[in-house]
């Protein structure tokens, strides 16, 4: 079953490479895979690895030794902090200044600084994780101060729609939020990545101006749990 898995990803990859216009990243959204599926990935051509658990990625950076960025895409908690700045390169998932604090803490304790997205809750739906729209501007100015963070730019996920095409106004509000913030030109804020879009919804979310994509369906295949 794995290595007929295998050759199936290598094509998977080559799809979706070809499928995301140049300056997209890609991130292969993880959980739930096993390393020598990621490292198939990896040969494929894929360098970004985004991972929801901070436990998950520490097994999972063990098993891979190849020079590739990893992304904390899940819900991140205070006290997984202090690891997952270590195993993170960048954490997309920032959404309070509490957790912002936690993460500038352990990174001055590093000496490192860590590029951070901030997840907006673009659904406003009350039991989804993210900060709503109306209060991102005030929590970049609030975190903007922390001198081991660098905010990149935003991240949604959206509500979830069997048709992705109900997606699309969220993320268009969530660009017209990045740009707005953009034009600010708030020092030291630097809006470069919108994150936003995943295996249903990818095409629609660089149509609206994503310029990283979280994929992990249609790349590794349905998750089994
Ligand atoms: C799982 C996950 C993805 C990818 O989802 P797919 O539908 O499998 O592509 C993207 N972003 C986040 C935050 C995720 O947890």
């Amino acid at each position: 079953m794995i290595n007929n898995n295998l050759d199936v990803i290598r094509q998977n990859v080559a799809y979706i490479k070809q499928s995301i216009p140049p300056g997209v990243l890609l991130v292969a959204a993880a959980k739930t895979r096993l390393p020598d599926e990621v490292r198939e990935a990896i040969q494929a051509g894929i360098s970004i690895i985004g991972q929801n658990y901070v436990q998950e990625a520490e097994i999972m950076r063990q098993a891979i030794s190849d020079p590739v960025q990893w992304h904390m895409i899940g819900h991140l908690q205070r006290n997984k902090v202090k690891k997952a700045v270590q195993l993170f390169n960048m954490i997309e998932t920032i959404d309070s200044v509490r957790l912002a604090k936690e993460v500038n803490k352990h990174c001055a304790s590093l000496d490192i600084i860590m590029p951070v997205l901030l997840e907006i809750n673009s659904g406003k739906e009350s039991n989804k994780t993210g900060i709503l729209p109306v209060n991102a501007e005030k929590l970049i100015l609030q975190i903007n101060k922390l001198p081991n963070l660098r905010i990149q730019g935003l991240m949604t996920m959206g509500p979830r729609f069997g048709n992705p095409e109900n997606a699309r106004p969220y993320f268009k509000a969530t660009k017209i939020l990045f740009d707005q913030i953009k034009e600010r030109k708030i020092p030291h804020v630097e809006m470069r990545y919108l994150s936003m879009g995943m295996s249903n919804s990818y095409k629609i979310a660089i149509e609206e101006g994503a310029n990283i994509v979280r994929i992990g369906t249609v790349l590794f295949g349905e998750r089994q749990y």
